[in-house]
């Protein structure tokens, strides 16, 4: 089967059946649910691409929409066009962190790799976050210091309200010779729960480019 929906996709096809359940339950207006109901079609079909799970999907949206139930079910049918993040093997990972010296491994069993557009894992020990993200087709490894301070703030990654911490990474400051500054970014503590609420690539794009030592 052709995996043409990414994770992201995937996520922005699940806000959408939220933002049809939010009208269906709150809107009494019969007029206005048929206009919010068009427009999640809508914007369903254009992130959907054109296959017989994705237009059965678009078709019983109204119906998908009503119930926690159906919906976890229309999602588990969806989730097979998605392409997952892939598992990562402790070789593959220890070239994208070749500095670092004692790699701690992500728990790959807990993470939902069908809704992950990045890999990020924290070492509460050593206070270090760890992400993997896509950068120009290729992957790759962005860490730093993890203050482990909850705060309630914007991410920089999924640009949701949430609990944040302080995450400051080393880059190079530019024209100086191998000095390195510290760059520090508000960014959800659990990443599991931002891929999950990450439905464009923009922010995660400008994250990375930020904070890529280069
Ligand atoms: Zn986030």
């Amino acid at each position: 089967m052709d995996k043409q929906l990414q994770p992201h996709e995937f996520v922005a096809i699940k806000e959408q059946v939220i933002i049809l359940n939010k009208a269906f339950n709150s809107v009494n207006d019969k007029n206005v649910k048929a206009v919010v109901q068009a427009d999640v079609v809508e914007t369903a079909k254009s992130i959907l691409p054109d296959t017989e799970i994705a237009t059965d999907f678009l078709n019983q949206l109204p119906e998908i929409a009503t119930s926690r139930q159906r919906a976890e079910r229309a999602f588990k049918q969806l989730a097979e066009l998605v392409t997952p993040f892939p598992e990562l093997s402790a070789n593959q990972l220890g070239k994208l962190f070749k500095k670092v010296k004692k790699l701690p491994e992500p728990k790959w069993e807990n993470l939902d790799r069908h809704e992950m557009t990045y890999l990020g894992w924290n070492d509460n020990g050593s206070q270090k976050k760890y992400i993997v993200a896509p950068r120009d087709g290729k992957l790759v490894g962005i860490y730093g210091d993890f203050d482990p301070k909850p705060l309630n703030g914007l991410c920089a990654i999924c640009h949701q309200l949430g609990t944040v911490s302080m995450f400051l990474s080393k880059v190079k400051s530019r024209g100086a010779d191998g000095n390195y500054t510290k760059r520090g970014n508000l960014i959800c503590r659990d990443s599991s729960l931002c891929n999950a609420q990450l439905s464009s690539l923009d922010h995660l794009a400008s994250f990375v480019e930020t904070t890529l030592v280069k």
